[in-house]
């Protein structure tokens, strides 16, 4: 992690000195993505689209407006109709909910404890809008998480890929970019917390090729929380 860390400093002609760490949720928290997977391909079969589970997860943190027309116009020659986002949409929500069986990513309530003990303060960056979305983290996570360290759906405007959230995150905190670790699993978050100029480390908890984290700009990717833990020197 220090041959990472020196190398982001020559890169940004700064001194890395964190005092948060910026937490996304699906995928980083929550194992949720495999079955977003499962229930966008199930969705984009019934509409005869050529999308994979690969794809979902190369996609994740797009609006579903956004995904759907990203290939929709493949097959149609034409962008979906609200009323054709709104049902595939939907479709897609009742297949999540019906086989979505979410527990907290192996090990991360582990890291989470480790960064608190050390004084780091924790910020949860996600692009979900889930209304009981504290109380399921303080269910999952106990005394983690706070109300004021939260950037979610309803802060902001833009949200991933923009750096939008992490920037949010950083004022939220009175926080410089080298004030901060990212800590993702999508290639978009990443691509969102690199623009920040945010140190950046990917957790491959799916089924992506590492590269994909890389080529976004992640100054680092471990293939889980327990490798993260193993190597964390903050
Ligand atoms: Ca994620």
């Amino acid at each position: 992690m220090q041959r990472a860390v020196n190398c982001y400093n020559n890169t940004n002609k700064t001194n890395l000195n964190p005092k948060a760490v910026l937490f996304d949720m699906d995928g980083v928290l929550f194992n949720s993505m495999p079955y977003h997977a499962k229930a966008w391909y199930e969705t984009m079969q019934q509409y005869g689209l050529d999308f994979t589970e690969y794809d979902a997860y190369l996609n994740e943190g797009r609006t579903g407006e956004s995904t759907i027309n990203a290939f929709f116009p493949q097959k149609y020659n034409r962008n979906a109709t609200a009323e054709e986002v709104e049902k595939i949409y939907q479709i897609k929500s009742e297949i999540f909910n019906r086989i979505a069986n979410i527990q907290p990513i192996p090990h991360i309530y582990d890291f989470l404890l480790k960064v608190k003990a050390a004084g780091l303060m924790i910020f949860l960056v996600t692009g979900s809008g889930q209304k009981s979305l504290l109380e399921t983290l303080n269910k999952n996570f106990p005394n983690i998480f706070h109300p004021d360290r939260m950037i979610t759906a309803y802060d902001v405007k833009y949200g991933k890929p923009h750096p939008e959230p992490y920037l949010m995150a950083l004022k939220k905190g009175n926080l410089s970019s080298n004030e901060a670790i990212v800590i993702e699993n999508a290639p978009l978050g990443v691509r969102s917390a690199v623009a920040a100029n945010i140190f950046t480390i990917g957790v491959n908890t799916g089924i992506l090729r590492d590269e994909e984290l890389l080529n976004e700009g992640a100054n680092l990717v471990y293939p889980s929380v327990k490798e993260l833990i193993d190597s964390w020197i903050f």
